[in-house]
């Protein structure tokens, strides 16, 4: 089933029912099953290829960077020296490519369980998969679950640019993946994760918030604006080992040379701040203790 009707793509899924987003197809460029899901690519009309896991959009050329800009830097530009990184999924290399542009960054692991995502985004994300070639990269293909278990006292930053909680992703909401991560960071470290979106997984955020709180002295959430993410956003859950993090102000302002270099097009100080700004219905379910 490659949801494709009439020339265009449909995304339905039953963790946003009763809505759907459609893209116009102009080629399908891949579609297989890999040992975990269902891969596919297509050439869209207006937002350049695109990237589907199990009928779900994970990315397209056109707004990736409105996410991908996002979860690195929130936690990248809360944190005094964000030298070693860890990003477990990410396997379109997006999230790597702005990790490594930042200029503390000495190290990033990136650990997929999918090796066919990485390959079909080589092909056909180029943009995004760039992120592969840097020399500050390890790459490990596995469960990033399992491969948490494997480090202690290791990284500044985890970042989790996973899918959906159906699937291969489902372990990486839940207490047990928060409790490896945490033993993972080093001293001040900080995790950044998917975080669902506050118009559709406002209990599922609560439920994660809750855990992160008894985890983590510091814990916010923050949200970014993407076209092809359902109800167009989608959020980040941010937590520090540091008791004197801020998450709200950016610890380290990049220079006017830093974000010249790292030529951003959605990330800045400003938008960092905002970005935790949330409506009244989800502020208030997400401030009650
Ligand atoms: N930006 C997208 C989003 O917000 O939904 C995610 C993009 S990225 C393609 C998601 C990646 O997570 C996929 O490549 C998938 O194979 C990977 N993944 C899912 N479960 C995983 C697990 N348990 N360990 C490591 N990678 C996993």
């Amino acid at each position: 089933m490659d949801h494709i009707k009439d020339g265009w793509f449909t995304e339905s899924c039953t963790l946003w029912p009763g809505q759907a987003m459609s893209l116009q197809v102009e080629e399908v460029l891949y579609h297989k099953k890999s040992k975990f899901q269902d891969v596919m690519v297509f050439k869209s009309k207006t937002y350049g290829n695109v990237l589907v896991l199990d009928g779900v959009i994970q990315c397209t050329e056109r707004d990736e960077f409105a996410y991908q800009e996002m979860i690195a830097n929130l936690p990248l530009c809360s944190h005094p020296c964000p030298k070693k990184v860890l990003i477990i999924g990410g396997g379109d290399g997006g999230v790597l490519r702005e990790v490594v542009k930042h200029p503390l960054v000495e190290s990033a692991v990136l650990c997929e369980i999918d090796e066919d995502v990485i390959n079909v985004s080589k092909k056909f994300l180029p943009g995004m998969a760039k992120g592969f070639f840097s020399p500050k990269l390890t790459l490990h293909i596995g469960d990033g679950f399992e491969f948490m278990k494997q480090n202690q006292d290791a990284f500044d930053i985890i970042i989790t640019d996973s899918s959906d909680p159906v699937g291969p992703a489902e372990s990486l909401f839940k207490e047990s993946y928060y409790q490896l991560m945490k033993a993972a960071l080093r001293s001040g470290g900080i995790i950044c994760s998917q975080g669902e979106c506050q118009w559709l997984h406002l209990e599922l955020i609560k439920e994660m918030q809750t855990f992160c709180k008894t985890l983590f002295p510091v814990v916010d959430y923050a949200y970014s604006t993407i076209p092809t993410y359902p109800s167009g956003q989608i959020g980040f859950m941010l937590c520090s080992k540091n008791p004197e993090t801020n998450f709200r102000e950016p610890v380290k302002a990049l220079s006017k040379e830093e974000k010249e270099s790292m030529s951003l097009k959605y990330y800045n100080p400003e938008i960092h701040k905002a970005s935790f700004v949330l409506p009244e219905f989800a502020r208030k379910v997400l401030s009650e203790a």
